[in-house]
């Protein structure tokens, strides 16, 4: 697949060329100024207090996409993910968690097979 190419990071004055919406520096910094996760009420029914705290220690720790920086895009964690569901044995332990951009978060489900891409 050929690279694009790089572009100027989004945050005002930032001279730093990015693959991906911000530089690393700038993409940190906006998964830290926005609560990304906790637009979904369902997810509060459906997992309970102590998977709030879990998940928002896991997105303090891994503020970056982990599907995108391996790529070597620095993209804000918008959404936790579970590698095994936890309708199929899956754990909030952090081996099974990964943070996730919404675009990846949804291709992974996609690819999964799944029709929802909450858990
Ligand atoms: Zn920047
Ligand atoms: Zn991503
Ligand atoms: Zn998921």
């Amino acid at each position: 697949m050929p690279r694009k190419p790089k572009r100027p990071c989004s945050y005002p004055g930032c001279p730093n060329l990015t693959d991906g919406r911000f530089c690393e520096e700038h993409a940190k910094e906006e998964a830290r100024r926005y609560e990304h996760y906790d637009r979904d009420p369902a997810t509060k029914r459906r997992y309970g207090r102590a998977w709030k705290r879990i998940r928002d220690s896991y997105a303090a720790a891994h503020p970056l996409c982990e599907e995108c920086l391996a790529k070597g895009v620095y993209t804000p964690t918008e959404e936790i993910h579970h590698m095994l569901p936890l309708s199929q044995g899956g754990t909030h332990d952090r081996e099974n968690l990964k943070a996730l951009c919404k675009a990846c978060h949804a291709r992974i489900h996609a690819e999964r097979g799944d029709r929802w891409h909450n858990a």
